[in-house]
């Protein structure tokens, strides 16, 4: 098995989001990557810059954070070219490395708008080594850069930021650094190709939580309709866990529960809708193993949110009458 470390640049309508393509906000500009062995040495570059179709201009951002001009990107391959060489050279046999969750969705999100989604069938498992390096290293730190990284690494700066063939690098380099062993429990799985059906569905079992992504709704209301959305077992022993607190609307439209299984005590349920580009929905729902401050975590949300809508009914009330 190879590791693909792979990082991307992209630009943005510079004229502002409402004038942006819906079918693609971002599109990639600089493909970079980093193949390494299974020991985690170097064997082999992949490094091209892409010239643009769709917003020929670069968006201030971008032309101030990646130092391209739009003269080099003329002369950069089309996407689909660009798209198709580094898929050969990516090879048969080899797992995705990206800082972050954006890179391969915005890949995919470019591959569909050229309408050569089939190069990379999905879901696609992969590890994001930011989220690992925040796993081994860093409990403290919010700060989720490459750079704060490589620095709390004490690596030496070699190339600059935001170029996407460095940041493969310095995301490799982080990555070689770290136990293969702890690396293969903590994948990721990219679901942009979300599950059609319940045959495709995702269940990830991991140390401390358990992850499942549905088939595709018409609507919220049938998804949360659904006895398997809804449905909260022990991911450790496999027996039902008891809903202690039910599903309800909590923080930013998620949804939440308390269940508990006689063994494995607590776990807290959370279900995060999210919208195709299709506009259908499908369900990530997590069960994650807590203990009695984190199942009054909960309780507190629940009540929190009861009093607001109390509050707003009340206010409401008051102006009718
Ligand atoms: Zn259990």
């Amino acid at each position: 098995m190879e590791y693909v470390v792979v990082d991307f640049e992209w630009n943005q309508s510079p004229y502002g989001k409402n004038t942006s393509n819906k079918r693609l906000p971002f599109e990639i500009i600089e493909i970079g990557a980093v193949k390494l062995d299974e020991n985690g040495r170097e064997i082999g570059r992949f490094d091209q810059l892409i010239k643009p179709k769709v917003y020929k201009k670069l968006h201030h951002v971008t032309k101030s954070l990646t130092g391209i001009k739009e003269k080099e990107l003329n002369k950069g391959k089309p996407f689909a070219e660009a798209a198709t060489e580094f898929m050969d050279w990516c090879g048969d046999d080899y797992m995705f490395c990206t800082w972050g969750n954006l890179d391969l969705l915005e890949l995919q999100r470019n591959m569909k708008f050229h309408h050569m989604e089939r190069l990379l069938v999905g879901p696609i498992r992969y590890y994001n080594v930011q989220k690992l390096f925040r796993l081994f290293y860093d409990d403290e730190n919010n700060s989720s850069s490459l750079e704060y990284a490589v620095d709390y690494l004490k690596l030496s700066r070699k190339g600059d930021f935001h170029r996407a063939v460095n940041d493969a690098e310095y995301t490799a380099r982080i990555f070689s650094m770290m136990d293969p062993v702890e690396v293969e429990k903590w994948y990721t799985v990219d679901y942009y190709q979300n599950p059609k059906r319940r045959k495709d569905e995702i269940k990830l079992v991991y140390e401390t939580y358990f992850k499942y992504i549905s088939k595709e709704y018409e609507n919220r209301e049938t998804a949360m309709a659904d006895r398997e959305v809804r449905k909260t077992h022990c991911f450790l022993c496999g027996r039902p866990a008891v809903k202690r607190i039910r599903w309800f609307v909590g923080k930013n439209r998620a949804y939440y529960c308390l269940a508990e299984c006689p063994e494995h005590g607590y776990f807290r349920g959370k279900i995060r809708l999210k919208k195709t580009d299709e506009d259908k929905f499908f369900v990530v729902k997590t069960l994650r193993r807590t203990d009695e401050s984190g199942a009054r975590l909960i309780a507190d949300m629940k009540e929190e949110v009861r009093q607001k809508r109390q509050e707003k009914r009340h206010r409401e009330g008051t102006h009718e009458g």
